[in-house]
């Protein structure tokens, strides 16, 4: 028979004590889109790429009541987050996950107590925050992202809007906020433009989020997508402070035209015309020493966060011996401790600075390396 001490063992192992009193909201409220058509509840790295259904190939309410996705909610709810990979999820990593209880306060609280005290792993409502992914075309071709200009043919927006009007805007019927995008940029894709159109037309509660590089985010694209009213929160992805790096990490960008539209969407923050207002910055060998100037910069635009995130291999980019190259966060790169000295200066602890890995870098602590889709992923559909 177990001793006290053993059971108490073999049940730390199943159910880790940091985790015992935590949530995560993510099964429960969000969905991401893939040009594969593969669906996911959050970052796919976090959880190894385990997708919960395909939008090519299975009706909604089958894809967010997926057997993936009912064992995801199952493992949170039990406290063993079994499906979640603890080492990748910044969220579990770097004990960022909300309390049971806390969760209650959040703006999508009621739904999440309902779920804990119920014990609800099959819903009846969909998802509330929606990311599409599914478009690469982008009017800028970042090396860290790919290594040229990718615009979709003209039969893969075809295919593209048949998913948009048989899956998305059903999968859309509950949604508060639509995310647009994780590949590719809104402004640069005639399909993500059409989107925007479409969903003022037939959701006109619905809001949107923007993840773009902005060089085309200008009052003209703005009116065009009709997002007036209804844009919650921009989100720039610029990893620069300066045009000379600004031409190397953006390439095809416009470093005066980025800064003339920042100034309109920080325009519309001031007016409160949008909730939220990021600015992003991924790390690299190339820019890291203006990681200081990106806060500043971000200072002077007001906004309510600045993002940094460590650079990983996007495989349709940098080829293995670039990545060596570019990955300052590594304890084997050679200008690593002048990395650590940038980042050990007080302003990264300003609040409105993030950095998941932050503490651990200065710990020494090396976060683990992330798997990202492979350039052959993206060309499956
Ligand atoms: S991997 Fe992290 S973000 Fe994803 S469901 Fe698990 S805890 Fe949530």
């Amino acid at each position: 028979m177990d001793t006290p001490e053993a059971a108490e063992e073999a049940s730390s192992k199943v159910f880790p004590e940091a985790l015992r009193d935590r949530f995560c909201p993510s099964p429960w409220s969000y969905a991401e889109i893939f040009s594969t058509g593969e669906v996911f509840v959050c970052c796919s790295a976090w959880t190894n790429f385990k997708f919960i259904g395909n939008i090519f190939t299975d009706p909604p309410e089958l894809v967010w009541n997926s057997r993936q996705a009912i064992a995801m909610r199952a493992g949170i709810l039990e406290g063993s987050f079994c499906e979640c990979d603890h080492l990748k999820c910044p969220h579990i990593f770097g004990n960022l996950l909300p309390t049971r209880q806390s969760i209650r306060q959040a703006w999508h609280g009621g739904v999440m107590g309902e779920a804990i005290d119920r014990n609800l792993t099959s819903l009846a409502h969909g998802p509330l925050v929606v990311k599409l992914n599914t478009d690469e075309s982008c009017n800028l071709s970042c090396p860290s992202c790919r290594d040229k200009l990718l615009v979709a043919a003209k039969s893969k927006q075809a295919r593209l809007q048949l998913a948009f009007d048989n899956f998305i805007l059903p999968f859309l019927k509950d949604a508060r906020i639509l995310v647009l995008s994780g590949d590719g940029d809104p402004f640069g894709s005639n399909h993500y433009r059409h989107v925007m159109i479409q969903t003022a037309e037939h959701l006109p509660n619905l809001k949107v989020g923007l993840h773009t590089n902005a060089v085309l985010l200008d009052e003209k694209a703005w009116e065009d997508c009709r997002l007036e009213g209804r844009t919650e929160m921009v989100q720039v992805s610029i990893d620069a402070a300066t045009e000379k790096t600004y031409s190397i990490v953006r390439r095809g960008g416009d470093f005066n035209r980025l800064l003339k539209n920042l100034d309109f969407i920080a325009a519309k923050r001031r007016s409160n015309d949008i909730k939220r207002f990021d600015i992003i910055f991924v790390v690299q060998t190339h820019n890291f020493e203006e990681m200081k100037d990106f806060i500043l910069l971000g200072k002077q635009l007001g906004v309510d966060s600045v993002e940094f995130m460590l650079i990983y291999q996007w495989s349709r980019g940098l080829n293995s011996v670039e990545y060596q190259q570019q990955k300052i966060w590594g304890a084997e790169h050679p200008r690593h401790r002048e990395f650590l000295k940038v980042i050990s200066d007080p302003i990264f602890r300003d609040p409105m600075v993030t950095m998941a890995a932050l503490d651990m870098l200065l710990s020494e602590i090396q976060p683990a390396e992330i798997a990202t889709p492979t350039g052959e992923a993206f060309q499956k559909y």
